[in-house]
C-alpha cells in the first residue's frame, strides 16, 4: 500500500476510527488534514505522530456539520499542498434512544444527526470533487454503520442517517464515475472507542462490550484499530475498481449466532 505523493482529509480524526484511519494513510507515505471539531490538543497529537511515522500532517479544527467549514476544509488541504486525492467522511454523532421511545427523539435530534452524518460527507464531497477529479487515484470513504444495513444502534435517527448514508454513497459512486472518483463505505460494527466510553462510563462500556462479543461468532469486538484495514483497502489503489460498495466490518456479528 502506498499513499506517496497523495493528499487525504479525514473528518473526525483526532480519535477513534479516524484517527487510527490517519496514522494509517501517513504510515504509508500520505500527507493527512487531521480535522477535530473541539479537542485541538488530540488533533495536534494526531499530527505529531503522523509525522514520526513518516507522512506530513496539519490539524485543522472545524465543526463539519456547517457547510461553510466543508469549505475551509478543502481549502486548507489545497493551501497546503495544492492537491486533494482522498477524502474519508468519518466524524458522526448519534443520540441513544431506545427505539420504542418514540417520545425520546424530536426534530431537532433528527436533524443535528442528519446534519452531521448524512450532510456533512455530501457537502465535503461537493467541495473535494473539482480538486479530486484532478487525481490520479481519487476515493472517498464514507464512515456508516451496521445500524444503516440493519436498523438498529442506537437511536432510530442514527440508524436512519446511516441509511441514508449507504444510498448516498451508491447515488455518487454512479454521479462521480464519469470524474473516476470512487465512492464506498465502511460499515463497522460496535467498535470500542470514546464513542460508548463518554456516553456511559466504563462499567456500561464494559457490558455492552461484552455483550456485543457474546452475539458474534468471532466472539470478539473491534477497537479503531480493526477498522483502518478496510478503510485503507477503499482508500487505495487496491480497490482501484470497486466503487458503490458497503462493507460490513463487525466480526461476523450482522450473521447472527449458529442455531445449536
Ligand atoms: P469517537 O472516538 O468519539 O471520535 C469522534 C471524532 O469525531 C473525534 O475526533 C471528534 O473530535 C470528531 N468530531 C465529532 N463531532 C465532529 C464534528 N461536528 N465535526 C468534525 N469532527 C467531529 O468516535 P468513533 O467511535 O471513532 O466514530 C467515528 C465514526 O464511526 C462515526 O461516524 C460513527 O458513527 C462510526 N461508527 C462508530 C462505531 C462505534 O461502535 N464506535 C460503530 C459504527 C460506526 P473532537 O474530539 O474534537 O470532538
Amino acid at each position: 500500500m502506498d499513499f506517496s505523493g497523495q493528499v487525504a482529509i479525514v473528518t473526525g480524526s483526532s480519535n477513534g476510527i479516524g484517527a487510527e484511519a490517519a496514522l494509517g494513510i501517513a504510515r504509508h507515505g500520505g500527507k493527512v488534514v487531521v480535522n477535530y471539531a473541539s479537542n485541538k490538543q488530540a488533533g495536534d497529537d494526531i499530527v505529531a505522530q503522523c509525522k514520526q511515522l513518516g507522512g506530513d500532517a496539519i490539524a485543522v479544527g472545524a465543526d463539519v456539520s456547517e457547510d461553510a467549514n466543508c469549505k475551509m476544509l478543502v481549502e486548507a488541504a489545497i493551501d497546503q499542498w495544492g492537491q486533494l486525492d482522498i477524502v474519508v467522511n468519518n466524524a458522526g454523532t448519534t443520540k441513544f434512544m431506545n427505539h420504542d421511545d418514540l417520545d425520546g427523539l424530536d426534530k431537532t435530534d433528527f436533524e443535528q444527526i442528519y446534519a452531521l452524518n448524512l450532510i456533512a460527507p455530501y457537502q465535503m464531497i461537493k467541495q473535494a470533487r473539482p480538486h479530486m477529479k484532478k487525481s490520479s487515484a481519487p476515493s472517498v470513504v464514507n464512515i456508516s454503520s451496521v445500524a444503516g444495513v440493519r436498523g438498529i444502534g442506537s437511536s432510530i435517527a442514527y440508524a436512519a442517517s446511516k441509511g441514508a448514508l449507504n444510498t448516498a454513497t451508491m447515488s455518487l459512486a454512479r454521479a462521480l464515475g464519469k470524474d473516476k472518483i470512487r465512492v464506498n463505505a465502511v460499515c463497522p460494527g460496535f467498535v470500542g472507542t470514546d464513542w460508548f466510553l463518554n456516553a456511559f462510563g466504563e462499567e456500561i462500556f464494559n457490558q455492552i462490550s461484552e455483550g456485543q462479543k457474546a452475539v458474534t461468532p468471532m466472539n470478539q469486538v473491534a477497537g479503531a484499530k480493526d477498522i483502518t484495514g478496510p478503510i485503507l483497502f477503499f482508500a487505495s489503489r487496491f480497490s482501484q475498481h470497486v466503487t458503490g460498495q458497503l462493507l460490513v466490518v463487525d466480526g461476523g456479528m450482522l450473521l447472527g449466532m449458529p442455531a445449536s
